[in-house]
């Protein structure tokens, strides 16, 4: 039982204002595992006031220094990774090796690779007689999801921390418990007080008053499209600046010819990983429909073959959902899919011998209308949604028919061919023919999927402002002129 009581504000733990305790529940079990506090507004209040206290100071650490605090930030993560990454498979049901691989790894690397990007960032661009200088946005209100919660929240505080921001933190109540540790292993590193703030509590009470308060000069949540559109609506009397990392319903998009061997287990893995609770995960298979039973036949090969069981389980592929809330909506949409498409693994109800805990049967539907709602709809768990297609240009059009744009993926005979499909898509990140995710290039959505970017160069320009200082002439330029991004 891990129990907090307490919050990160203004460089100490503090007692909440707040009132009962919010309960953290294992996935796999549906026990109790843990408390962190449900701050209040008095409190969110205390970490705002702290964060812009501290700003002025912050953004005038010379940014390689901000960067090495960074880069320690990783390194203390991969110090407590072993307990890290069980606490984030028991809140969230990522079986053990990816929580260690992506719940932990990825989240310090992003760490690391921010870290870099910062101490490579050109100082100053000269236009004529201007200087562009970049300076920091202010204070950063960072509001977060249960599904990566240490990744999701090393996307936003790493560049905040990293450009001279502060920040004031809200984690998801489902998985909260990562985001204690990193408050810890920042604690130790020494910030001069208010730089980082960590307030758990109700999103539409904490997540509001991050987003409404005219103090904070920039919100960016990573959530549901439904919270990023309150988050903008709430944010848009103080004209602050929103980053929205939202919802995805990504297409697969095979082509004919395609090695179907890599093919489809690249589309399988993309679909399931993490239990299907991947923003990014390609839940939609679009298939020719000249070999659509093959592929079925192979889709429900792999998807059969899944080990499902305690993430804690090393022999374990896939595991619970993170939440009771999530199972239902989950098994509601799976009873949709069986008046909607064929199914061809999976369905509803438990899997065999695990009905304690929130687990899912892996499920595939297949001969999907391209609008039914299962082939819509974010789902958020281990369903995929199989459709056909007639010609390639049918393909691409029902690829991007989703009020969605966040990622996809296209498997063809060759490069060129899937290249020439992928420019095509609407939608922030395409793998092409099994191209791997990269730590460094930008992630982020078209359409209802968000605004703006995250990771590497790209994501940290996020976090600053640019000021342009305007010279009788350039030849009133200083000589040697390192602003960087401190005035
Ligand atoms: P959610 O929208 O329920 O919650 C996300 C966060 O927003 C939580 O911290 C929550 O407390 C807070 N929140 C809720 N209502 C709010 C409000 N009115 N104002 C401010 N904050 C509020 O999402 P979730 O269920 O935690 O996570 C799953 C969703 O996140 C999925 O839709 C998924 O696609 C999305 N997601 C997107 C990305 C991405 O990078 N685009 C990554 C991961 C998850």
């Amino acid at each position: 039982m891990i129990e907090r009581n307490t919050l990160y504000i203004d460089g100490e733990w503090v007692t909440p204002s707040g009132g009962e305790p919010i309960t953290v529940i294992e996935a796999a079990t549906g026990e109790v595992i843990g408390t962190v506090p449900s701050g209040n507004a008095v409190d969110a209040e205390r970490a705002i006031q702290a964060a812009r206290r501290a700003f002025d100071g912050w953004s005038q650490v010379p940014i390689a220094e901000r960067a090495d605090v960074v880069s320690a930030i990783a390194a203390g993560l991969r110090e407590r990774e072993d307990e890290l990454a069980r606490i984030m498979s028991q809140e969230v049901g990522t079986p053990l090796a990816i929580s260690v691989r992506v719940q932990v790894g990825l989240a310090a690397s992003v760490f690391e690779t921010i870290a870099q990007a910062a101490r490579e960032l050109p100082a100053e661009e000269r236009i004529g007689n201007s200087i562009v200088i970049r300076v920091p946005v202010g204070v950063v209100g960072a509001i977060t999801p249960w599904n990566y919660p240490l990744y999701q929240l090393a996307a936003k505080v790493g560049p905040a921390l990293a450009a001279g921001c502060t920040v004031v933190v809200k984690p998801s109540s489902v998985a909260p418990l990562s985001n204690f540790i990193l408050a810890e292993i920042i604690d130790g590193l020494g910030l001069p007080k208010g730089v980082f703030n960590l307030v758990s509590g109700p999103g539409a009470l904490i997540g509001e008053i991050l987003s409404s308060h005219p103090e904070v000069d920039m919100v960016s949540i990573t959530g549901s499209t439904g919270a990023g559109v309150r988050v903008s609506e709430a944010a848009a009397p103080t004209v602050k600046k929103v980053a929205l990392e939202l919802g995805g319903k990504s297409a697969f998009l095979l082509v004919e010819g395609a090695d179907l061997d890599v093919a489809i287990a690249n589309a399988v893995r993309g679909c399931f990983v993490n239990n299907g609770q991947t923003c990014s995960a390609t839940t939609r298979l679009i298939v020719p429909n000249e070999i659509i039973e093959e592929v079925e036949e192979r889709v429900a090969a792999l998807v059969n073959a899944f080990t499902v069981g305690n993430p804690l389980d090393a022999a374990v592929d896939l595991g619970p959902v993170a939440s009771a809330a999530q199972h239902k909506v989950v098994a509601d949409y799976i009873e949709i899919g069986m008046t909607e498409g064929t199914l061809i693994a999976g369905g509803p109800g438990f899997p065999d011998g695990l009905d304690k805990g929130y687990f899912i049967k892996p499920t595939v539907f297949s001969r999907l209308s391209p609008k039914a709602r299962i082939a819509q709809e974010e789902i958020f768990g281990p369903v995929l949604a199989i459709i056909g297609y007639d010609g390639l240009e049918q393909g691409i059009e029902f690829a991007n028919d989703s009020e969605f744009g966040l990622s996809g993926a296209v498997f063809a005979a060759d490069i060129p061919t899937a290249v020439s499909v992928a420019k095509r898509l609407r939608t922030g990140q395409v793998s092409v023919n099994g191209g791997r995710f990269n730590a460094n290039a930008p992630f982020g959505g078209f359409k209802t999927s968000g605004i703006g970017r995250e990771l590497g160069h790209h994501g940290l320009m996020e976090y600053f402002e640019m000021l342009s200082l305007q010279f009788p002439s350039s030849d009133d330029f200083p000589t040697s002129g390192d602003f960087g991004s401190t005035v």
